[in-house]
């Protein structure tokens, strides 16, 4: 499956919970980047930049990355934030084809641009584990502190009130055509991103096919 919309949609809460779910592979191109920045490869030197300047990073090192992780895992993954662009698109056909297991559902969160920019505008990471909080719909327990390992929250780079514009227009330029793509391959689900977590969960189980 893959999870399309723009930023602050919740592919990233709904991936973590579909893994646990459906008990798929949970594969984060944003995720994979970060983690390729964190160790300094040759990947994360390029991205670095663009991902903290709201700018895609180029096509051929995110499909690298992809092709190595859903070699990896095998059956039964979730992409979340891939594909972003026509060519990732395509890219990604020619590697399912390639392990003989395609697509069976593209969902798209569909969420109002006002509500990207309040759930973006108060959104904080652990820098160790990666986990998102928001001071308004998911506070730590602990203020300004990750649940899980106690680490201090930092705000991203690339969640920055003027980076977040720079995805949403990048969004809407360059991730939004995939919705046509996906129409015509019949696959497309477009699911109501709006509203609580667990909402938006249940609307995506049903989209596809799967009660909770
Ligand atoms: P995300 O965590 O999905 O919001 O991604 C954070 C940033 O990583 C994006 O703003 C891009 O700079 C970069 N990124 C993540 N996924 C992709 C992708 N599929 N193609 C190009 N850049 C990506």
């Amino acid at each position: 499956m893959a999870l399309l919309g723009p930023p602050g949609c919740g592919k990233g809460t709904q991936g973590a919970v579909l893994k646990l779910k459906l008990q798929l592979a949970h594969i984060s191109t944003g995720d994979l980047l970060r983690e390729a920045v964190d160790h300094g490869t040759r990947v994360g030197l390029e991205a670095g930049k663009l991902m903290a300047e709201g700018k895609l990073v180029p096509d051929d090192l995110v499909l690298d990355l992809v092709r190595k992780r859903v070699e990896k895992e095998g059956a039964g993954y979730v992409l979340d934030g891939f594909p972003r662009t026509l060519a990732q698109a395509t890219g990604l056909d020619l590697i399912t084809d390639d392990i003989g297991q395609g697509l069976d559902h593209v969902v798209s969160l569909s969420v109002p641009r006002e509500e990207v920019a309040r759930r973006l505008g108060g959104r904080k990471c652990c820098p160790d584990c990666g986990r998102l909080y928001h001071q308004t719909f998911s506070p730590p327990r602990e203020p300004e502190r990750c649940d899980d390992c106690g680490s201090g929250l930092v705000i991203r780079d690339d969640d920055r009130e003027e980076t977040v514009l720079e995805r949403i227009r990048v969004y809407e330029c360059q991730s939004a055509p995939l919705l046509g793509f996906y129409e015509e391959k019949g696959l497309l689900r477009d699911v109501d991103g709006s509203g609580a977590p667990e909402e938006v969960t249940a609307r995506l189980l049903s989209a596809v096919g799967h009660e909770r």
